[in-house]
């Protein structure tokens, strides 16, 4: 007989902070939502047969939300955390943008400017002086 997944981790409650916009009323606000973050066991739990230590090789640690509604700040309506937000692998959570980041990547897509310089845009050739002085030669 497999063994059920959990035997394979510890669990532990984890409050995160995200924001999240209402459907509603469209105000984003930054919410503690629930998790429980599963950590690989250190070795294979007792009864574990060599089905159940493949499967263990090559589980990953991984976050899984717990609550999947939340109630707005704003007008107090209860709304639905989007559901492919409901399971985050902890090795990927490095390279997950953070809030900052995606408030930029809202704001580019938006069309507004997001006040970051590109890499790229740094590393080309400054604009020789002189073609900078012409603009105040017509005066
Ligand atoms: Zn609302």
């Amino acid at each position: 007989m497999s063994l059920d997944e959990r035997a394979f981790f510890n669990e532990r409650p984890e409050t995160r902070k995200a924001r999240h916009q209402c459907p509603r009323c469209k105000r984003t606000n930054e919410y503690s939502v629930r998790w429980v973050r599963r950590s690989k066991k250190d070795r294979l739990p007792g009864g574990a047969d060599e089905q159940d230590r493949a499967k263990f090789a090559k589980l990953r640690d991984y976050l899984l939300r717990v609550e999947d509604e939340l109630t707005c700040a704003e007008c107090g309506k209860r709304f639905e955390i989007p559901s492919q937000q409901s399971l985050v692998f902890v090795d990927q959570m490095a390279g997950l943008p953070n809030d900052e980041e995606l408030e930029r990547e809202i704001q580019a897509a938006s069309g507004e400017p997001a006040g970051v310089q590109e890499p790229e845009a740094a590393a080309k050739p400054a604009i020789p002086a002189r073609f900078l002085r012409k603009s105040t030669g017509w005066k």
